[in-house]
C-alpha cells in the first residue's frame, strides 16, 4: 500500500493546457501555466513585431496601431517597414487588449 502511494505522490500534477495561435501568422504555441497569462511571439503577419498569441479559436484580429504623435528623440518600435508602431492591439468580441511599446528616453550614457 505505501509503494502505491508513493507511486502517485510522483504522477506530476498536470496542469491544464493553453493553445495558442495567431490570426496574422501559421505560428502557434502550448503552455502549461495555471495563472493567467499571455504569449507573445515575433510575428512575420505584423512585418516582425511583437505581437501577443490568441487563445486557440478565439474570434479576433490582431493589428498594429501606427504611431500618430510626434516622435523626437525616442527609441520607439518599428515594424519591418520602418513604419513606427505605438501599440499592437487585439481585438475580440468582449473588448480589447492592447500591448503598447512604451517609448524609451535615449540615454546619453554620459553624465551631463
Ligand atoms: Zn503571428
Amino acid at each position: 500500500m505505501q509503494f502505491i502511494r508513493n507511486l502517485f505522490n510522483r504522477v506530476p500534477i498536470l496542469n491544464s493546457e493553453q493553445r495558442w495561435e495567431c490570426p496574422n501568422c501559421e505560428l502557434t504555441d502550448i503552455t502549461h501555466e495555471a495563472r493567467p497569462h499571455t504569449r507573445f511571439h515575433t510575428c512575420r503577419g505584423l512585418k516582425g513585431l511583437t505581437a501577443p498569441f490568441v487563445p486557440a479559436g478565439t474570434r479576433c484580429k490582431v493589428e498594429a496601431v501606427e504611431r500618430e504623435d510626434y516622435i523626437g528623440q525616442e527609441v520607439v518600435t518599428y515594424d519591418g517597414e520602418s513604419r513606427p508602431i505605438m501599440r499592437v492591439e487585439t481585438t475580440r468580441e468582449e473588448g480589447n487588449d492592447v500591448a503598447v511599446f512604451a517609448p524609451l528616453a535615449r540615454s546619453n550614457g554620459g553624465v551631463g
